[in-house]
């Protein structure tokens, strides 16, 4: 029932950007070639996230605001395998929309020449319809948490709301090159990436020439814990004050791990000033089995079984492609 669902939304869906998040996941999931992302008021008004991923039919549409409906796991052993798709299962849409006003249009690639529009308020279903439009689907979320006055109050300054719904977006169009991803606040674009596949192009596209200009390759293959370190860093001249853009993936999925940007900073030695940080978009690949990521939208955590093994791969790998470049 709906008290569950806004529970369940207090656990995960904390502020416009988790929205974004889940809604950014799901369009990578239905295999999207370019995703639109349009706020307003930092999120705290209007939310879309447009796709031309697979979309929906109509009964999968309205099935998909449902509690417990994923169509992502079909056994218990896929759950605990873990599947391959980003987001937690089949929670998403349901609690976005016990907590909001959401719109989904969506028409599925094929086998439909008409899209279906599905419109829910506080959790109910309040109108399914036909409606005209290209294949994908296109999700709108407005007046987030207007039932849940205690929540809304705790939402900060529209700048800072919508400093935490660029951050995610960003982290989608650093770890997906290949698809187009764009973000537009209040009107004004922040940036587009191309969707071209090449990740210095998509820097460029989300921090700007001069930072793009100062990436430098990392690309190592070790023996033992990792398998594959790929990515780019910058100049030890290129840095900010935060850690903010120090940015880490295990297996594409986007981590928070003080132990990795400790070993991506070591790598400078001292041509980093105190408490400088470069910029990094580093992708760690390792065995399943051997490491723990913790899936919780707000932790995104990470425990390696051999952990100094991958701090120490890391900074190698990243300081052999500074001494490449005669840093
Ligand atoms: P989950 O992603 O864990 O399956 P969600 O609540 O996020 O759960 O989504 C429910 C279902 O709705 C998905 O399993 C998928 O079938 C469908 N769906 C959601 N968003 C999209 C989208 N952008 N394109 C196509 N299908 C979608
Ligand atoms: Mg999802």
């Amino acid at each position: 029932d709906s008290t569950i669902a806004k529970i369940a939304a207090g656990e995960v869906i904390e502020r416009p950007a988790s929205v974004v998040k889940e809604l950014v996941e799901n369009s990578l999931d239905a295999g999207a070639n370019r995703i639109d992302v349009t706020v307003s008021a930092g999120g705290t008004d209007l939310i879309r996230v447009a796709d031309d991923g697979v979309g929906m039919d109509e009964a999968n549409a309205v099935r998909a605001v449902e509690q417990h409906t994923t169509s992502k796991i079909s056994s218990i052993d896929d759950l605990e395998a873990g599947v391959g798709t980003l987001g937690f299962r089949g929670e998403a849409l349901h609690t976005i929309g016990a907590v909001s006003r959401m719109t989904i249009e969506t028409r599925p690639q094929s086998g439909a020449d008409v899209g279906t529009e599905v419109r829910v308020e506080g959790g109910d279903v309040t109108d399914v319809a036909p409606v005209g439009r290209a294949p994908g689907t296109t999700v709108t979320v407005t007046d987030l948490f207007f039932n849940t006055p205690a929540r809304r109050k705790y939402l900060k300054r529209d700048a800072t709301e919508f400093a935490h719904v660029n951050r995610i977006v960003s982290r989608y169009a650093l770890a997906n090159p290949d698809v187009a991803i764009s973000l537009t606040h209040d009107d004004n674009e922040v940036f587009a990436t191309a969707g071209t596949g090449d990740r210095k192009g998509a820097v460029l596209s989300v921090y700007g020439r001069d930072v793009a200009t100062s990436m430098i390759d990392v690309e190592a293959e070790p023996d033992g814990p990792i398998t594959a370190i790929r990515g780019l860093v910058s100049d030890p001249e290129t840095t900010r004050s935060g850690t903010e853009y120090v940015s880490t993936y295990v297996n594409g999925r986007y981590v928070r791990a003080g132990e990795l940007r400790d070993a991506i900073v070591s790598a400078y030695g001292k041509q980093l000033a105190a408490d400088r940080y470069p910029f990094a978009v580093l992708f760690l690949s390792v065995p399943p089995d051997t490491v723990d990521v913790n899936v919780h939208p707000r932790k995104m955590a990470v425990r390696f079984d051999e952990e100094s093994a991958v701090t120490d791969a890391v900074e190698a790998a990243v300081r052999e492609a500074l001494l490449d470049h005669g840093l």
